[in-house]
Order: C-alpha cells, then sequence, then structure tokens
C-alpha cells in the first residue's frame, strides 16, 4: 500500500507523526477488529476471540481475528457493535465531561449514520434522550437499522440537515459533530480511500466542517458540551477547527486526561493552544482518529418551542395494546401511521418538540400494529431491551436461528400463535405458529443472503 506523497508531506511536523512507523504501519496488511457490547444484551458469544480489553471504554474488546458477523444470530440481536477501537475514545471524553451525572439529558449525534458513536451514547445515556441524526437517507436507514437492533428505547432517529437544527434553539446538553471527512485516517481498513483523497478534498471537508459547525451551535445550550471528531490526520480538518471554534465561535476547549500508557498524543492548535487528540496506528491498536471537546459559553436567548401534537391511542386502542403488553411504568403510548409506539413518559414533550423541527425517522419502541381485535407485534418490540416475559417463546440453535434470519421457512415444535424466537437468551424476532405452518416475521429487507 502505497501513500500519496502529497499527503504524507501534508503531516511532515504534527506532533506524533513519525513517517517512517507510520508507513510501515499500513504496508503491513494487519487488521485489528473490535467490539463493543451492548450493556442491555450481555451476552458471552464472541469471548474466545477477545483479545483484551481496550482500555478506554466500557465493555470494549479487540478480537484475535475477524470472524463473519452475518453468520452470528447475536450480532443480528444486537448483542454487539462491530466498531473501530479509537473511535470508543468518545466513551472516555463521556466519562471525564459528563461523569454519571446521565439523567434528563439530550444528546445529539449528529452526523450518525452507521450508529457507532449513536449506540455507544445510548448506552451511556441510558437515561437521557439520543436524537441520532443523519443527512443522507439511504445511510439513515441503515442507521435506523442499527439502532432498532441495539433495542435501548431512548433513541430518536432523525434524517435532516445540519441547518434544520436552528429551530431547536439551546436545546441539547451535548453535541456529537462526528464529521464527513477525507478519510485517511481510514487508509489502512479502506485503500480506496486512498484514490479517494487530495489535497483539494481535504480543503472541501474544512469548509464543510466549519458549515456543519456553524448551523448547529446554536442549538447548544449554554455550558454544554460540544465534541468534534474526524478519521483524518490532516491539521486543516483538525486542529485549525480547533482554532476556528475558540476564536470564531467562542467555545471553550477542554483537556482530557490521558494514561501514557495509551499512546494517544495530545496536541495543540498553533493560535490559541486548544486541546486535540490524535490516534496513529503505528502508536495506538486502533485506526487514525482526531477528537477534541467544547464548552459553550455565553448567553443563550430563550425562546419557546413549537409542539407537534402526536396522537395517542383512543381507550379501545390503548386498552387493546394494555392487554397485549403491560408497558413498564412511566412509558407513554403514541401513534405514528398506523403503529402504536412507546416512549417514556418524561421525554414525550421533549419529542413533540423535536417533531415540530426535524424529520423523525424513528422514535422510542414501535409495539405493533391494530389489525381488527389483532395486533401484529413489531419487530422492534422483540429486539427492544423491555421485558418480554409475558409472551410465548422457544429457544433455537444455531442453525435454526440462521435459517431465521434468513426468513427461510422453520420446522420446529413450537406454541400456537405469535412468538419469539431467541437465540443464547438473545430476541431475534417473531414467529406465528399455525396449525400447519409458521410464519417468519424477521424483516424482509434485513434478511441475510449468506449461506
Ligand atoms: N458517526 C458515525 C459512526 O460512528 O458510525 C460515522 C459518521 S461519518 C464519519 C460522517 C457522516 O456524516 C456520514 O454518515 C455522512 O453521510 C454524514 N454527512 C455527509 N455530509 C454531511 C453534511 N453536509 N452534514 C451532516 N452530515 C453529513
Amino acid at each position: 500500500m502505497s501513500l500519496p506523497v502529497s499527503f504524507l508531506e501534508s503531516l511532515v511536523g504534527i506532533k506524533g507523526f513519525n513517517q517512517s512507523s507510520f508507513e510501515k504501519v499500513h504496508a503491513s496488511g494487519e487488521q485489528v477488529t473490535s467490539v463493543r457490547l451492548n450493556p442491555l444484551k450481555y451476552s458471552n458469544a464472541q469471548q474466545e476471540l477477545y483479545d483484551g480489553a481496550i482500555p478506554w471504554c466500557k465493555d470494549a474488546y479487540y478480537l484475535k481475528e475477524r470472524p463473519s458477523f452475518t453468520l452470528d444470530p447475536t450480532f443480528h440481536a444486537g448483542a454487539y457493535y462491530v466498531q473501530e477501537a479509537s473511535s470508543m475514545f468518545l466513551w472516555q471524553v463521556m466519562e471525564q465531561l459528563i461523569g454519571t451525572n446521565t439523567s434528563a439529558k439530550k444528546v445529539l449525534d449528529l452526523c450518525a449514520a452507521p450508529g457507532g458513536k449513536s449506540t455507544l451514547l445510548a448506552s451511556y445515556f441510558m437515561d437521557g434522550l439520543v436524537i441520532a441524526n443523519e443527512v443522507i437517507k439511504s445511510r439513515a436507514s441503515v442507521l435506523v437499522e442499527n439502532c432498532i437492533k441495539w433495542g435501548h428505547p431512548n433513541i430518536v432517529v432523525t434524517n435532516n440537515d445540519p441547518d434544520h437544527f436552528k429551530q431547536l434553539k439551546g436545546f441539547f446538553d451535548v453535541i456529537v459533530v462526528d464529521a464527513p471527512c477525507s478519510g485517511s485516517g481510514l487508509f489502512r481498513k479502506d485503500p480506496f480511500a486512498i484514490e479517494e483523497w487530495s489535497l483539494a478534498n481535504v480543503a472541501h471537508c474544512s469548509q464543510r466542517q466549519e458549515r456543519i459547525l456553524t448551523s448547529i451551535l446554536p442549538s447548544l445550550k449554554e455550558e454544554g458540551i460540544l465534541v468534534y471528531s474526524t478519521c483524518s490526520y490532516s491539521k486543516s480538518e483538525n486542529e485549525q477547527i480547533v482554532d476556528w471554534l475558540i476564536t470564531e465561535m467562542d467555545m471553550v476547549s477542554l483537556k482530557i486526561d490521558l494514561n501514557e500508557n495509551w499512546n494517544i498524543v495530545e496536541v495543540s492548535s498553533v493560535n490559541e493552544n486548544g486541546f486535540g487528540y490524535r490516534f496513529y496506528p503505528d502508536q495506538i491498536r486502533g485506526e487514525g482518529f482526531f477528537i477534541a471537546a467544547f464548552k459553550k459559553r455565553g448567553q443563550t436567548s430563550f425562546s419557546k418551542l413549537n409542539e407537534i401534537k402526536l396522537i395517542k391511542p383512543n381507550k379501545l386502542e390503548l386498552t387493546q395494546m394494555d392487554q397485549f403488553f403491560s408497558a413498564p411504568n412511566a412509558y407513554t403510548f403514541f401513534k405514528q401511521n398506523e403503529a402504536i409506539r412507546i416512549i417514556a413518559e418524561e421525554w414525550f414533550t421533549t419529542l413533540q418538540q423535536i417533531a415540530a423541527a426535524l424529520y423523525i425517522k424513528k422514535a422510542g419502541v414501535e409495539i405493533g400494529t391494530i389489525k381488527g381485535k389483532d395486533i401484529i407485534p413489531s419487530h422492534e418490540l422483540a429486539v427492544s431491551t423491555f421485558n418480554k416475559s409475558q409472551f410465548l417463546q422457544i429457544d433455537l440453535t444455531k442453525e435454526q436461528a440462521l435459517q431465521y434470519i434468513r426468513r427461510k421457512e422453520l420446522s420446529l415444535d413450537a406454541p400456537k400463535g405469535w412468538c419469539l424466537v431467541k437465540y443464547l437468551d438473545l430476541y431475534v424476532g417473531w414467529i406465528k405458529v399455525l396449525p400447519n405452518r409458521i410464519n417468519n416475521y424477521y424483516p424482509a429487507e434485513w434478511r441475510i443472503l449468506k449461506d
């Protein structure tokens, strides 16, 4: 793998850059695979592959080798997320800047697809609300899928341009901007990214990053935290953005404490000495990454937010729903088209405010759809972290679970009616057992095609 000369030249002089070991690690072909476990769906499925814990993130492990995740039913059940180790440093940033005071926090992941940071934030802010936004429609669908599989009821997925957030002035306690970038940090993982790289694209990305930040900062609360990250090594996408945030946007740079064994490099922006953190693959087990954190100062003028009234089910529908699913305390049902969904009561008004400003792709958990006297249960309910002990359920072998995820026919000795199927104690989905056959309700668009 040979790296562009203009790229290498542009990194000379940046703290931590060591050209010979940097080139060597790119030529080595070594691949690092890591996973972050879902704390609400613990499973020991991949344990024999663990190759040490990732020191800056909870429940995160390197793997000895890359298994076929597609052929692991626990992956589809949301037991873990395959995430690059450096980017899990976001957990460390949250631990140091937010600590345990997570309740009632509104957290925005602005550039969220496919969902690595959003699922991390959902696990961190268990009692907060995470808004995972993605501007590109097709990528927003992948984000929805990953958030559904993660199963936490505290995620709202939106599909909006950063500009649309201007209506939510001073709204968020935390905003994460994992910005679109020139992608050099992923050269080792994705050699095609090398062909796309150019100095002109770096300049284009840097301008876009400033535009995105300009659009989103008004929606951060006074004293709120901004986390900015890229998977680029270029100064104009990293330290220069730090300088710009301090001088032009009046943000206060925040220091993150590092353990020296981590080999993460603390850098200072040229003009303002703002803090930034660089991850080099020749020095850590992970890919290239940059992260920096800030606090907002100044007065955010308070403005009353618009709301769109979300429709609640009528009495009859509520009785029907209650009989089907006993909602946990302090949760409330609402309707979206034909489907009935549920969200924590404390977030209902917030959701109505979000609905007035943004296009919501998913909020809370879809429980099911009423069809006459019946309720068609939703896949979201099956893979949610809600207690489902009230439903019929049956354990599958690995082969049966894969058949199910392929959406093939199953032959099982199962009780009649709607039944949850499980693998290694993790819920995989619904089946409906009829007198002469079993209907497979795994979502058609997510079925695996691999044998
Ligand atoms: N945070 C994600 C994760 O951890 O899985 C990765 C995000 S990726 C680095 C950047 C995302 O920004 C992409 O999903 C891309 O579609 C989105 N994006 C592209 N252009 C954008 C723009 N103008 N404004 C906001 N987001 C944009």
